[in-house]
């Protein structure tokens, strides 16, 4: 048993040389000085053979605690990833780096996945991507007792746990890695978890006497803000017009035809944007997904299924359109914004009509009285983040079970609403309700409320003959949206229900005391414009070339270029090949040989092999970029050195370059196959009706 108390007694020399080999392979493969955070511990733990649990942010930095033990151990690593459509990119980004990788899934041809496990058994791999499935299969566990297992990985470790957003049932068979494979070091990683989930992925994977290590879990780079829905997709047009122009971004919505309707919408408007969703068929999935890791500033439109694993670093802006179900699932999906650690959006708008959506989705929902509690508790925490009048940061650290303090930087730090006191407000809407139910044995939706209390004599109250009742009118101190606002806090504040088909609104039992016993209730009065967010946080987004001299931008955008043309050349992503950071460093030092240009941070051997001298030409090349001068020479040829050198440097040390066919660039994949696609949920696909329906 790796016990934790038998490894801190491992022998102290062995844990030095471990600490030196794992410290080498940082800089060399992956060419960074030093470890962040937890890192060396986890490293340690995992290297020295022990298992670990490590619950760590979106870009927090899980994937190295995991391949370096796998370079370091003899023998290969075993990755167990969900994300069967990403492994060609994982694989890609490791092999950039000089790193041998390759993986075993349904979308290889027959004797490609011979050629993967014979590279496997000969120990000719560093590391191994499985799917949870495949790894269940008889014939897998035979080919791994045929080779060496260095530490097993268990990435997204999350999806074991039943009761989360993203459950995935093969991740419980994970279990008999241990029973198996008894000698061999795991690693499970995720970046969601509360208490309750960590000691679930514990008990399911087996991994009560791992060490566990929690990282915070701030991000403080994004900023968090919910904002009133109106015209939604009006409102998305006009945040990513001025906050976000031309930069890539992740929009989320709840129901496969709202992305389609809103992507299009975008397009209209001149906004680079591709749905994603489970119902389009693969290969417009992966030609989609695959345009958003590799186009600079495109948008993707998606239902959840989209993003598990995604890591461009470089997602400015996360939009919510509809509220999602838990703070698990909104802190995962927001996540994925600012990567690179540059300043980031999380932005969602949310109305009455969302929590009457989800009411109704919860009580039509499958599964017993439990599950569905459980989706009723998930949603109150998700509903009391969107109406607190507190820091949104600090709530949702909370959540998670950390503490942090006010943060500056979300919506409610900037631009504090308003609390008042709307007892009076909440009487009078449960007051209706509970009159028409008395007087007239009816139940009503909140838009027929909300006209009653404005006194609005249309037909339909007309032929309810609804302007008789005693509350006809009584509203007339407050405007439409601010009642609305009142019947969703009402809602989220379980003093009001919400039922069957049509959302029809009734009271429950706390009604009662707001109606007769006069409880106050404490209501937030949305600020009448959201202001944006102060200039600089906003523009700071494009901070990758605005804070740099004019010069400087200018030799950064020729880096770029050359970049694209190595990038598009070899199928991957701009960012397998350096990452804006990298770049900028390049900048700033401009190198002017190899030796100091392997001294960047991200430039590890063989990035310097493959890239180093198309990198020196274009700096080289560069005129006056050297300089630090202000130069303002707004003329300069657009194609100087760069996409010559660059380009044909690059080719010479494209050894392990794809042939064409195989490009996902081009999605010219066999048609997938089972599990050929990323973790996929069933979704019911209802259109919401539009905000103002009740
Ligand atoms: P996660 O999987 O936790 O979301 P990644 O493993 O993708 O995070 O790492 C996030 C980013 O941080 C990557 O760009 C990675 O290269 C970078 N990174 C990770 N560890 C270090 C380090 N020790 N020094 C510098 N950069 C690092
Ligand atoms: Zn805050």
């Amino acid at each position: 048993m790796n016990s934790p108390e038998t490894l801190e007694t491992a022998d102290a020399s062995s844990r030095t040389v471990e600490t030196d080999a794992a410290q080498q392979v940082l800089q060399r493969v992956f060419g960074y000085d030093s470890f962040r955070g937890l890192q060396r511990e986890i490293v340690e733990q995992v290297v020295s053979g022990g298992d670990a649990l490590v619950l760590m942010p979106t870009g927090g930095g899980k994937s190295l605690c995991y391949q370096i033990p796998a370079l370091v151990r003899p023998g290969v690593g075993v990755v167990i990833s969900p994300l069967i459509a990403l492994m060609q990119d994982q694989v890609d980004a490791l092999t950039a780096l000089g790193v041998r990788a390759g993986f075993l899934n349904s979308t290889q041809y027959p004797d490609e996945r011979r050629t993967v496990e014979a590279q496997f058994v000969a120990g000719e791999l560093d590391l191994l991507y499985l799917a949870p499935e495949r790894l269940k299969l008889e014939s897998t566990a035979d080919l791994l007792d045929r080779g060496k297992v260095s530490v097993f990985a268990i990435d997204e470790a999350h999806c074991v746990s039943q009761w989360g957003h993203d459950f995935r049932p093969d991740y419980l068979a994970l279990s008999v890695l241990h029973e198996r494979w008894p000698d061999v070091p795991r690693i499970a990683l995720t970046a969601t978890a509360t208490e309750a989930t960590r000691r679930e992925i514990a008990e399911r994977l087996d991994l009560t006497g791992a060490k566990h290590f929690v990282a915070g879990f701030d991000r403080p780079n994004i900023q968090y803000r919910i904002e009133p829905k109106n015209r939604a997709d009006q409102q998305l047009l006009s945040f990513i017009r001025t906050e976000h122009p031309g930069e890539a971004g992740i929009v989320y919505c709840l129901s496969r035809n709202s992305v389609e309707r809103t992507a299009e919408f975008l397009c209209r408007n001149g906004i680079d944007a591709v749905p994603y969703h489970a119902g389009l068929d693969a290969r417009t999935r992966a030609t989609n997904q695959s345009r958003f890791l590799r186009e600079d500033g495109l948008i993707v439109v998606a239902t959840i299924a989209f993003g598990m694993g995604i890591d461009k670093p470089d997602v400015r802006f996360v939009a919510h359109l509809d509220l999602p179900k838990s703070v698990e699932g909104y802190y995962q999906e927001t996540g994925r914004a600012g990567r690179d650690g540059l300043p980031s959006t999380a932005w969602m708008v949310y109305g009455l009509n969302d929590v009457v959506q989800q009411r109704k989705m919860i009580d039509s929902s499958e599964g017993d009285a439990a599950h569905r509690r459980q989706l009723q508790l998930h949603l109150d925490a998700m509903l009391a983040l969107c109406e607190t009048v507190q820091c949104r940061r600090t709530q949702l650290l909370n959540y998670f079970g950390q503490s942090g303090d006010t943060c500056g930087n979300c919506d409610t730090c900037l631009n504090p609403p308003e609390s008042w006191d709307g007892t009076v407000a909440a009487q009078k809407v449960l007051s209706t309700v509970l009159r028409l139910k008395r007087e007239r044995g009816q139940s009503f939706g909140a838009g027929h409320i909300v006209d009653i209390l404005l006194g609005k004599s249309n037909p339909k109250v007309l032929q309810h003959k609804h302007n008789e009742l005693k509350v006809f009118g009584v509203g007339a101190d407050l405007r439409d949206t601010e009642w609305r606002g009142v019947i969703r806090q009402l809602l989220a504040q379980g003093l009001l229900a919400v039922h069957g088909e049509y959302g029809v609104l009734t009271l429950t039992e706390a009604s009662d005391e707001v109606l007769f016993k006069k409880r106050t209730v404490h209501m937030r009065r949305e600020p009448e414009r959201v202001k944006p967010p102060r200039a600089a946080k906003a523009k700071a987004s494009r901070l990758a070339a605005a804070e740099l001299a004019p010069a400087a931008a200018g030799l950064f955008e020729q880096l770029r270029t050359w970049r694209a043309s190595v990038a598009k050349e070899q199928g991957v992503p701009a960012y397998v090949v350096f990452h804006d950071a990298t770049l900028r460093d390049i900048v700033g030092r401009a190198p002017a040989n190899l030796a100091e240009l392997g001294g960047i941070s991200g430039i590890g051997e063989n990035k310097l092999a493959k890239y180093g001298e198309g990198v020196l030409e274009v700096v080289a090349g560069f005129d006056g970029g050297s300089s630090s001068e202000p130069t303002s020479r707004p003329s300069r040829p657009e194609r100087p050195a760069a996409p010559r050198g660059g380009t044909s440097s690059a080719r010479s040390h494209t050894e392990r370059a794809r042939p064409a066919t195989r490009s996902r660039f081009e999605a010219a994949e066999p048609a997938p196959p089972s599990d050929s696609m990323n973790w996929d949920v069933p979704e019911a696909d209802f259109e919401p009706p539009p905000d103002d329906f009740y």
